[in-house]
């Protein structure tokens, strides 16, 4: 199975610490694929070294240092920088066939079944079903296809203004690129090109339908309480979808659990976030603490990368700093799909705001 790989990306060192633990959890539950990590040069060299203990490859990729047609992309339209940074996986032709997982799931068994299956098969995304979540998909490398992408990406999608939030390609509103709630940015994703141009995995093909459980949002766990109850055993891989990532919570050794304000729900559900915890203190705390970089490794915010966003959203979007922005708490119960319809979030108000963002 040495042509067959699962492929992760982490264009930082905190999701960084997601990939090794996903690395972790496909070792853990005996994976005999290989598994790939690509990574962007601001990875430091130390988390680096520390992938490569647990990766079979770990893989450098640099936009501007691709090719022609990738580079001439990112020149017409520089906001596409992550989501064309996830496309490379499609040049990783070593492999015939490869599962591409995000740096912020894992997987609690083998699942190496998913192999069997064809180019593209994704599982539906929570948000809108008829369309498939980008975070774990099987698909078959090949430089054809990454080059048709990156064209499609530039020509024939016609991203709507990344500020709003909204393109016409359906993409997810993305997470604010730091923790201050005034900072947000709705780049358009990979999701919304991928489900463009992959557009007919929703009518066509059920076997490239993966199952729930193959891409479980940790947000379904409380939105959809009773079926988690029903089919929440069976889970294979859990995706800790949102702006929130596990690494970016507060982690009590001593009791094992996460520390957090009980209005966050994934804090009143923490099962799968203390399984992430306790995969990361049990097998990746001590690789760090080998490499010396493990001091900030229980603590959330870390200030480089919130320097780092602020730079990153002055080059990608224009405008990046919506004045009137709701605080943090709305955002979140916004992203948990707990809007306040009727008041603050109506959609008179939701349009005014977008028209003044137009004029
Ligand atoms: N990613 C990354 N750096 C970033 C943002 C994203 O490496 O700053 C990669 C990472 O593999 C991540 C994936 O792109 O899991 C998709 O982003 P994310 O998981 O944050 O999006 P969500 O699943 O929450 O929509
Ligand atoms: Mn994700």
């Amino acid at each position: 199975m040495a042509d067959q790989s699962f492929v992760t990306l982490a264009t930082n060192d905190s999701y960084v610490k997601g990939a090794l633990v996903l690395g972790s959890s496909l070792q853990q539950h005996r994976t005999t694929r290989k598994l790939t990590a690509l990574i962007t040069p601001q990875v430091s060299d130390s988390m680096r070294e520390v992938l490569e203990k647990v990766f079979d490859e770990v893989i450098l990729v640099n936009i501007l240092d691709s090719g022609d047609s990738a580079h001439l992309a990112l020149m017409k339209r520089p906001e596409l920088g992550v989501t064309l940074t996830k496309l490379h996986c499609w040049e990783l032709t070593q492999f015939s066939k490869c599962v591409f997982m995000d740096a912020d799931t894992m997987v609690l068994s083998n699942i190496d079944e998913l192999f069997e299956r064809e180019e593209l098969s994704a599982a539906p995304d929570p948000g809108w079903p008829d369309c498939f979540n980008s975070g774990v998909f099987v698909y078959r490398p090949s430089i054809e296809t990454y080059n048709q992408l990156l064209q499609f990406a530039t020509e024939k999608g016609s991203f709507d203004d990344p500020i709003i939030g909204r393109c016409i390609l359906g993409c997810r509103f993305k997470r604010p690129l730091t923790p201050a709630p005034r900072l947000w940015s709705y780049i358009c994703a990979d999701q919304g090109l991928l489900n463009t141009f992959f557009s007919s995995w929703a009518t066509t093909d059920m076997n490239k339908h993966l199952p729930f459980i193959y891409n479980l949002s940790s947000t379904s766990v409380y939105s959809y309480l009773p079926a988690f109850k029903a089919f929440g055993a069976n889970t294979k891989v859990v995706h800790f979808l949102g702006s929130r990532k596990p690494w970016n919570y507060t982690y009590d050794s001593k009791t094992k659990s996460i520390k957090g304000n009980m209005d966050d729900p994934k804090v009143v559900h923490p099962e799968f976030l203390n399984m992430w915890w306790d995969t990361y203190m049990t097998n990746i705390l001590p690789l760090l603490e080998q490499h010396g970089i493990a001091k900030e490794a229980t603590t959330g915010v870390n200030m480089a990368e919130v320097t780092e966003a602020v730079s990153h959203m002055s080059v990608s979007t224009p405008s990046p700093v919506l004045p009137t922005i709701s605080s943090e708490e709305r955002k979140e119960r916004w992203e948990q799909g707990q809007a306040d319809y009727m008041g603050m979030d109506s959609f008179d108000n939701i349009k005014k705001k977008l028209d003044s963002y137009l004029q």
